[in-house]
This record gives structure tokens, sequence and C-alpha cells, in this order.
């Protein structure tokens, strides 16, 4: 089974997803992270992160990058966000995801194209969204905990910065495949949220094998 999870950034789908993976006891990517690792490595090598060639040498990385908390900042989630939108950086982690999605056991992929471009036809699709300001206020939560400085108005530019930019980008922009369930977590705790998950995806399963039973 492949679970494909789709979202804005801090709409809770990370957590959404990682619980879904040990629920249905499936290997979780996060994607977000190599479209990071772009961004770090791009930094380190000194380049551009709106030139497509700079972006692309950087896609050359070690894979131990990905376990790396340095990726988490809000600094390299911006990078990440501008090295994405270069079809070739795009490309070149295309067949990573792809491999993973595809292998024999199943997966959880969290992303913003997985349902749309990686895995169009994984067999469950959620998107998770929420309204930018309860975004902004987790993403505020979320700095503080960890002790870094947080400003709220600048968080929320920064979401609103970009989702447009995630939305708008010519290659595979942020939007719901058309058979996506979604999952609107505004109002709802991590736990409600996460159930919500489990309920959504236990539904299409269920609703699959009664249209096609064994
Ligand atoms: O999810 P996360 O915030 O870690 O992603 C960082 C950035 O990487 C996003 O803002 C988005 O621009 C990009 N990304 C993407 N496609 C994915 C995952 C992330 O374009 N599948």
């Amino acid at each position: 089974m492949i679970i494909a999870v789709d979202g804005p950034t801090a709409s809770g789908k990370g957590t959404i997803s990682k619980q879904l993976a040990k629920y249905f006891a499936l290997p979780f990517l996060d994607t977000g992270l190599l479209y990071r690792a772009v961004g770090w490595t791009l930094r380190e090598q000194g380049g551009d992160a709106d030139n497509p060639a700079d972006a692309l040498a950087a896609c050359q990385f070690e894979s131990a990058l990905l376990s790396d908390p340095a990726l988490r900042s809000e600094a390299v989630g911006g990078l990440a966000s501008r090295v994405s939108v270069h079809p070739q950086v795009r490309r070149a982690l295309d067949k990573r995801q792809r491999d993973f999605a595809y292998q024999p056991a199943g997966a959880v992929l969290d992303g913003r194209d997985i349902g749309t471009v990686i895995a169009p036809d994984a067999d469950v699709k959620l998107f998770v969204t929420a309204s930018s300001e309860a975004r902004a206020i987790r993403r505020f939560e979320e700095m503080k905990r960890r002790g870094d400085p947080a400003d709220f108005d600048d968080i929320l530019a920064d979401i609103l910065k970009r989702d447009e930019r995630d939305k708008n980008r010519a290659t595979a922009p942020l939007k719901p495949a058309e058979d996506a369930d979604l999952l609107d977590t505004t109002d709802l705790t991590i736990d409600a949220a996460v159930q919500q998950a489990i309920a959504m995806v236990n539904a299409k399963i269920s609703g699959r094998r009664d249209k096609d039973p064994a």
C-alpha cells in the first residue's frame, strides 16, 4: 500500500505521516528533507538558489546528511523552497522518491507532489491543510520549544511566501490531487488529526475491498 500525504508547511502532515507509517507498519520518507539537503549543500557550496545549474550541482549529497538536524532550520527550509522550483532539481530527486514509493513493502511519503507526480496511483492520497494563522502559531511554538528566536509576524510572512512559491511554480506545484481526501487540521489537536487520518485511510482501503472483493 502506498500512502501519499501532501500539504503546505506546518499543516501537520509530517507528524500525521509518521504516525500513519507506524500504525500501518510501512516505511516512511519525508521528501522535504531531500529538498532541504539540496538547499543546505547549495549554501555550503556558496551557490545561488535561484540559479538552476548551482541548484542541480547541490543535488549530489551524501545520504547521511538527511539525518542532520541542521536541515530543520527555517533558513534551510527557505532555501529548499527556492531550489525546488527548478525542474532539473525535481528530476534529480525523482527516482529516489519513486523507488521508495514503489518498494514491495509499500510506503508512506510526505511532500508537496506525491499524489500528483511521484506516486499518482497511490492507494490513498491525503491533502493536509490548516489556516496560515494556525500553521504560524504551531511553527512559533515549536521554535520557542527549541529555544530558537521566534517572531510571530515574521513566521507568518515566511509561511505565506513559501505557500505562494510552492503553489505557483510551473513544475509540480502544491495542489491536491483530484482524487485526494482533504484533512483540515486547523481546529484539531495533533492526536485528533492523526486519528482522523487513520480513519480516512481505513475507510479508503475498506471501500476498495468492497468494490473489488478478493
Ligand atoms: O516539507 P518541508 O518544509 O521540509 O519542505 C521544504 C520545501 O521543499 C518546501 O517548502 C517545498 O518547496 C519543497 N518540497 C517540494 N516537494 C516536496 C517536498 C518539499 O517542493 N515533495
